[in-house]
């Protein structure tokens, strides 16, 4: 056999072994004689799939199916808890560092907030805080790898983060840093990549022509598209927030004018704001935040919101708008099954959600919105840390999006 035969022999078995251990996951309790009918694999694939698949631990057996007599099968069951892996989320405020089982539940995690660190210093201080955290860990040789994810333009084949604006960094090698100090596999990711595989898989979005849209500190966007996320070359794609509404606009740190995020993120409501109390505008977010502007938090902002406030009625008002516009363009752009918001501006602000639903129902293309599923991201506060564990999954086991 040459090597190249060989190499497709061993493609093929790996490919028969995820599907073979995706059907456990999803159908199990399940028989070797059903794995192999529904994958249509020959009886002696699928037995020694499930072998090598108990040997490593992924799956168990389990007591007997019902059987219209004769010999019951023995079934077989997925275990997520046998082995575990090590989640990282960087945001622009906080790190997260998690343990978590096979099937993305977190088990243990710690939050550290990155106060204000730059550049070299936040992987200096992730490193030390992972030094920490590992040496928790009883039973690393369970472990299947590291997975991270950061918002910014994140290579995730080289695991390089080539740009992150807020946390100034650049070209930082993170897939080859944790190799090499923690001998673990590692994947690296950019945030809102991960959320959306993370809502496909683990979320109320089963759809395979997916975007997640995150409306909070900035503004991202993960898109999927026939289950294959949309990277471009450098990992740049779906910088939502610096999409272009003016021209002539505020200047960004992007380096172009007048983007996205300098109008509708949580730091621009949150200066327009201020403005507003600074120039005498009644407002109930003054009295809320007891004038001290530091607790003027998008928590405030909302409250205001429940309880009738003007200003940030009309706020709310400005954001539904230009987020209105530019999702109609998303819309039109990539036609997907289902559109979701996140993010802290989203989650408890039920009236965004109604004007920008009813904006895109005005206008956008009607063929493409009339069967559009729209709502509101389901993953709550885990979904950073789902998504990390989502990219491993999916390359590791192969959990294919597919069914
Ligand atoms: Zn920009």
């Amino acid at each position: 056999m040459n090597n190249m035969k060989k190499g497709n022999h061993k493609l093929i078995q790996a490919l028969n072994r995820s599907k073979v251990l995706n059907k456990i996951r999803t159908e199990g309790p399940i028989s070797r004689i059903e794995l192999a009918k529904k994958n249509k694999l020959s009886p002696s694939t699928v037995a020694s799939a499930v072998q090598e698949l108990i040997r490593e631990g992924y799956v168990s057996e389990i007591g007997t199916g019902s059987s219209s007599g004769g010999r019951k099968p023995i079934l077989l069951k997925f275990n997520p808890d046998n082995h575990f892996l090590l989640a990282v989320s960087i945001t622009n405020s906080v790190m997260i560092l998690a343990r978590m089982n096979l099937e993305a539940k977190v088990l243990a995690k710690e939050t550290h907030p990155i106060a204000g660190l730059q550049g070299e210093a936040v992987i200096e201080r992730l490193l030390h805080l992972m030094d920490d955290f590992m040496a928790g860990q009883k039973d690393l040789e369970r472990c299947v790898g590291i997975s991270i994810n950061v918002p910014g333009i994140v290579s995730d084949s080289q695991g390089v983060v080539h740009y992150n604006t807020k946390l100034r960094m650049t070209n930082i090698p993170l897939k080859r840093i944790f190799e090499d100090r923690y001998g673990m596999r590692t994947w690296v990711e950019n945030d809102m990549n991960s959320v959306v595989l993370a809502e496909r898989r683990f979320g109320d979005y089963a759809f395979a022509n997916l975007i997640y849209i995150s409306i909070g500190d900035g503004l991202g966007s993960g898109i999927l598209i026939n289950d294959h996320l949309l990277r471009g070359k450098h990992g740049g794609a779906g910088e939502f927030g610096h999409t272009s509404v003016n021209r002539s606009g505020i200047r960004c740190e992007c380096g172009n004018a007048g983007c996205l995020d300098s109008y509708i993120s949580w730091i621009a409501v949150y200066s327009r704001i201020i403005t507003a109390i600074a120039t005498g505008r009644p407002t109930l977010i003054q009295e809320l935040s007891r004038g001290d502007y530091s607790k003027i938090v998008p928590s405030v902002f909302k409250e205001a919101l429940r309880k009738g406030d003007k200003l940030a009625r009309d706020l709310n008002e400005e954001v539904a708008e230009h987020l209105g516009a530019a999702i109609v363009n998303l819309v039109n752009m990539f036609n997907p099954e289902a559109l979701i918001l996140g993010g802290d501006l989203a989650h408890g602000n039920p009236e965004l959600l109604d004007m920008v639903s009813a904006y895109i129902d005005r206008h956008a293309m009607p063929i493409l919105k009339d069967d559009m599923v729209f709502g509101l991201a389901s993953l709550g506060e885990e979904d950073k840390l789902m998504g990390a564990a989502s990219v491993l999954l999916q390359d590791l086991l192969g959990f294919s999006l597919m069914e």
